[in-house]
């Protein structure tokens, strides 16, 4: 097997995924902006939006916005009275590719596009007292995985979904001795969720166009004993 044959796949379930016009515009506009294509595939983000659906999820928070491309998927995915999605994002110029794409999709009354470090906008978020979060998708810095996690879990309701991207990093999670600063990153959350035991989780190890990688599924327990968040 070869990346070929990976995105050879990926294109055949096209008409199972269902990338609309919309999306496929926004990674135009992403492209023509000089933004670098490191946005989910199509697989990845029709996942998200799954997700979104089957957990009923009402309010999301996505950690690395780019193009707004993930934040499409994950927004047509909510549900409820007032849908909502906050997406934090460091780069001035790729929050604003992203409104236009957030517009252009529709969702500019959905999606909040927040432009900051996001160890900041979350303690601006945190500090504001917003209502709790249902979902979070984290896909920033690597490095920084850990303070999202840490952060996200002071947002969200107990019962909440948090899918940590990009943690297998071609099989590099399981190099205890790597100096690659995102596979740190990466050992660091998976090694921290691990031993909480109000999370329950896995990582699922994935192949496509985007390479070889995986991603961390998370639940934050429903628990209301002494321990619970
Ligand atoms: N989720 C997007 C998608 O799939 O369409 C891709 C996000 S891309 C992998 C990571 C994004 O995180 C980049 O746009 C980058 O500028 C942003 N980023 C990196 N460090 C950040 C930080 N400290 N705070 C907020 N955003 C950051």
């Amino acid at each position: 097997m070869d990346p070929t044959t990976w995105a050879a796949v990926d294109d055949y379930l096209a008409p199972l995924t269902q990338e609309d016009e919309v999306l496929r515009a926004a990674n135009a506009r992403a492209r023509e902006e000089g933004l670098p294509p490191i946005q989910v595939s199509a697989p990845q983000g029709r996942m998200l939006q799954l997700i979104a659906q089957i957990h009923g999820a009402r309010r999301a928070l996505e950690i690395g916005t780019l193009a707004g491309y993930s934040t499409i998927w994950l927004a047509r995915g909510l549900s409820g009275p007032q849908p909502h999605l906050t997406t934090l994002e460091r780069d001035p110029h790729h929050a604003e590719v992203a409104r236009a794409n957030i517009d252009a999709a529709g969702l500019g009354d959905v999606v909040e596009v927040r432009v900051g470090a996001a160890v900041e906008t979350l303690a601006e978020l945190e500090a504001s007292g917003t209502e709790p979060f249902d979902l979070v998708f984290v896909d920033a810095d690597k490095p920084s995985n850990t303070r999202y996690l840490d952060a996200a879990l002071r947002l969200v309701r107990p019962g909440a979904v948090i899918v940590v991207d990009n943690v297998v990093r071609q099989g590099a999670l399981a190099d205890v001795g790597s100096t690659d600063e995102r596979v740190r990153g990466s050992r660091e959350v998976v090694e921290r969720v691990a031993s909480d035991p109000r999370l329950s989780a896995t990582v699922l190890q994935t192949v496509g166009s985007k390479g070889y990688d995986g991603f961390m599924l998370v639940r934050v327990d429903e628990d209301e004993g002494p321990d619970a968040l």
